[in-house]
């Protein structure tokens, strides 16, 4: 993962008047047509800067949502993204009424260096996901290299994030694609010890595979939020009517036992905030783990898990967070996972290295307002867990390998 070829291994001599296929992740929330977190596509820039200051002309294409259907959908159109590429680029962007075939060809014929055009949404072919052959040969076809900064769709072996490299080369990795590798990467693998991971979220099923690969690369693991029950449970405690894997309460006391051996502790919540409905106006009280009223639910942890935990990783120098602590999007549950993203942030302000990674827990760092303070967010959730499994990327794969 480490050893991929990045723009920067391209020499200017190469990239000028070169047309380079860019596989953005600009698969952005959406409200209707308006782009509610522009996020990803600023993220996607800095690679789209440095190609064209070298000369290239740039075609980025990117899916956006599921489309149900083959073809275009006004649902699902890039548009959108266009109009934001452009205001926060300076530039018109174009925007081709297809990912391949005679609208790409005829707004490349009109390019020149320097310029970006905009595809429309991969996902319009059904052959995108299948990672069909033929697709991935046309998709290549008007282009001299490809580059992939998609590190939020690289866990999918789609056409346009894989099958495409079959007939399109050289192929490296954005700007993007390599921050994100060297910080979910080598900052686990190599970074300053101690290292924590505070895993949060709803299941343990999802999260299982990271749960054990943590546990064997970390000092010091939490797990917190709906799964932290399926743990308490595994120990003996009576958690109501909290969230609850049963299937999963043997693989919890594994861990928990696994632990033991290798000398490793994990801290579980030692308090509550306790809910007799799952709603934002439920009653609530805030209770020991020995004390959760039959009927009651635990939405996040407590003022006393709270301190313990950051006691805990106060001397750790990288920190991994994924998954809130509780249920933060109703504002009675959500004190755990804000008050954990301070902590973190007066981590990083004294030199600690921050990781976010995974959807829920980004949104609740943006809704805290304290992104500028992590050292780094991840913008991949799925991408992200699956390489704090220690999976391999088919995104990333194919990519040419250094020298
Ligand atoms: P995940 O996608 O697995 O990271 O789960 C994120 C979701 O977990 C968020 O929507 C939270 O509301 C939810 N969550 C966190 N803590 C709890 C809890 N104690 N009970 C139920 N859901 C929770």
């Amino acid at each position: 993962m480490k050893n991929k070829k990045t723009v920067r291994d391209l020499s200017d001599a190469f990239l000028k008047g070169k047309r380079v296929l860019l596989r953005a992740d600009l698969n952005v929330p959406m409200d209707g047509k308006v782009i509610t977190d522009d996020t990803r596509i600023r993220a996607s820039i800095p690679t789209m800067d440095y190609l064209i200051s070298k000369g290239a002309i740039v075609a980025v294409c990117s899916h956006l949502g599921r489309p149900k259907v083959e073809g275009y959908t006004d649902e699902f159109c890039l548009g959108p993204c266009a109009i934001r590429l452009g205001e926060l680029m300076g530039k018109f962007i174009p925007l081709a009424t297809d990912c391949v075939g005679d609208a790409v060809d005829e707004l490349l014929e009109q390019a020149t260096e320097g310029d970006v055009i905009l595809l429309e949404n991969t996902r319009f072919h059904k052959a995108e996901e299948k990672n069909e052959e033929e697709f991935s040969r046309i998709l290549a076809k008007p282009f001299d290299l490809y580059v992939n900064d998609a590190f939020g769709s690289a866990h999918r072996a789609h056409a346009s994030t894989a099958g495409v490299v079959r007939f399109l080369q050289p192929a490296v990795a954005g700007f993007l694609m390599e921050k994100e590798l060297e910080f979910l990467v080598n900052a686990i693998e190599n970074g300053t010890r101690p290292l924590a991971a505070i895993i949060g979220g709803a299941k343990i099923s999802t999260k299982i595979t990271v749960l054990e690969k943590l546990l064997d690369q970390c000092d010091k693991l939490t797990i917190g939020g709906g799964m932290a029950f399926t743990f308490l449970k595994a120990q003996g405690y009576s958690i109501g009517s909290s969230l609850c894997e049963e299937d999963y309460v043997p693989v919890a006391k594994r861990i928990l036992e696994k632990a033991k051996e290798h000398g490793k502790s994990i801290l579980l919540p030692l308090d509550l905030v306790v809910a007799d409905k799952f709603a934002a106006d439920a009653d609530t009280q805030i209770v020991g783990v020995d004390e959760i009223p039959s009927g009651w639910m635990g939405l996040d942890i407590g003022p006393l898990t709270i301190k313990e935990l950051e006691t805990y990783i106060s001397d750790c120098k990288t920190i991994v967070m994924n998954g809130p602590m509780g249920v933060f999007e109703f504002e009675k549950f959500s004190k755990g996972t804000l008050e954990l993203i301070q902590i973190l942030a007066t981590m990083t302000q004294n030199g600690a290295l921050t990781i976010i990674g995974g959807g829920d827990s980004v949104a609740a760092v943006e809704i805290s307002g304290k992104g500028n303070l992590m050292t780094h967010i991840s913008t991949g959730g799925g991408a992200s867990l699956e390489l704090l499994e220690g999976k391999l990327l088919p995104g990333v794969e194919v990519l040419d390998d250094k020298v």
